[in-house]
């Protein structure tokens, strides 16, 4: 056992860093104002391999460990979490595809996510369905009678059986107006109890006849990554859309709980450390009283305070990505979720006490901090908020 990264992985933050400090900081305020999705920065990103490194070689992607992933996030989010996640979220229900769906699905998808020409998205929650995944409503409904209306799904599926009409409304859906396809959970069995035993996923192309996503302008933070209402109105896609198996969509979703929440987690790592980057370097440079801050006590302990919260969310992060990958057991979901909830917890948290270093300056766009401090909030909301995941924990420890 180490607790040290291997000379692998700090070569990855390497070169993470260099292309967040080249690319993405120069940008990042720009982005945040004009809520610009960053397109080309995701091309950019996919050429070096930080969109979906989790994708195989085979199909395109850099087979990433988990830590290595981490790793990714984390620095992405350091630059600015804005674009940040729109390049990290670039292969969004991607990790259904790979593990769940079939040889096709993975062939026609996994290389165009991985080398950034498309973006996909994860259809999971809905305007009254949000942390009770298992209420969802949008239905899937086996259309049996004479047909032909489909388009195919994808260019190499044949559509030789029966459609499925898909009709219900998704919310809050990380890109939802750039993605290409997307990861839709729905209710094939609405009487099933438990309800989540009733829910399929399905392979949705995003252009779809009846697949009509309404950008949501108006967030608090990352504001460069795409968000999206979807209504979906009577979407018809055969059968071989189904991913895994009819009836067994949340069980495959609980597949990646863990290694969502651990990227969650890493996400708010980054924020907070580029949130105590920048405090460490205004503290230098600020003189007040004929002395510069950092040499008063209270500024001191101040970022003493915020260094340790970073690096003790850091090492849970990983601690929970070193068991991602093999261990898709409780302790996996149990880190996680700890993880999780204490990195993003104190991502606020420190991006706060930033802004606190920076006094009135803290307050405005100038500095980043202001901007981190809005961005880092996200992190404890989205993949379960901080209080189902206090839910989870308590359930494996009481
Ligand atoms: C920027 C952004 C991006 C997102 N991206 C996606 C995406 O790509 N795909 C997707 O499907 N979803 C996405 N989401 C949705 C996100 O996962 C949900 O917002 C989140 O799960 C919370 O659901 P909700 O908003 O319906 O809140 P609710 O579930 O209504 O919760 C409201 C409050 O009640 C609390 N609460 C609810 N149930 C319990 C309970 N059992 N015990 C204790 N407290 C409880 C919550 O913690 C919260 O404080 C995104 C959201 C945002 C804001």
């Amino acid at each position: 056992m180490t607790f040290k990264l291997s000379a692998e992985h700090e070569a990855i933050r390497e070169a993470v860093r260099e292309f967040g400090d080249e690319e993405i900081k120069p940008v990042a305020r720009e982005h945040d104002e004009t809520q610009e999705y960053p397109e080309e920065l995701r091309r950019k990103a996919a050429e070096l391999d930080f969109v979906s490194p989790h994708i195989p070689l085979e199909y395109g992607g850099a087979g990433m460990d988990a830590i290595s992933r981490t790793i990714v996030t984390e620095e992405l989010w350091r630059a600015d979490p804005g674009i940040g996640s729109a390049i990290g979220s670039a292969g969004f229900g991607s990790s259904m595809i790979m593990e769940y769906g079939d040889e096709w699905m993975k062939e026609e998808w996994l290389p165009r996510i991985a080398n950034g020409e498309s973006a996909s998205c994860s259809c999971i929650s809905e305007p009254a369905h949000g942390s009770n995944v298992a209420g969802i409503e949008t239905v899937a409904e086996k259309d049996t009678a004479e047909h032909g209306s489909a388009s195919p799904a994808s260019t190499e599926a044949t559509q030789d059986g029966d459609e499925y009409v898909l009709d219900g409304n998704k919310m809050w859906i990380t890109n939802g107006t750039v993605a290409d396809v997307a990861v839709v959970m729905t209710k094939t069995d609405p009487d099933a109890e438990p309800p989540h035993r009733g829910i399929t996923a399905f392979l949705v192309p995003t252009d779809s006849d009846g697949f009509k996503p309404t950008k949501i302008d108006n967030k608090l933070g990352i504001r460069a990554s795409d968000l999206a209402e979807v209504v979906i109105d009577d979407v018809r896609v055969p059968e071989e859309n189904i991913i895994g198996e009819k009836n067994e969509g949340f069980y495959q979703l609980m597949d990646f709980f863990a290694s969502g929440r651990t990227s969650v987690a890493a996400q708010a790592v980054g924020a907070a450390q580029g949130a105590l980057d920048a405090a460490v370097d205004y503290a230098n440079d600020r003189e007040q009283f004929g002395q510069k801050i950092k040499e008063f006590q209270a500024i001191e302990h101040k970022v003493a305070e915020m260094a340790t919260n970073v690096e003790a969310a850091r090492s849970l992060t990983y601690r929970a990505a070193s068991h991602v990958d093999e261990d898709k057991d409780d302790t996996a979901v149990r880190l996680a979720s700890m993880a999780k909830l204490f990195a993003s917890e104190h991502a606020v948290d420190v991006a706060d006490e930033a802004i606190q270093v920076h006094g009135g300056a803290g307050y405005v766009s100038d500095h980043p901090v202001e901007r981190i401090y809005r961005d880092a909030r996200i992190t404890k909301i989205y993949e379960g908020t901080s209080e189902i995941q206090k839910n989870i924990i308590s359930d494996r420890v009481l």
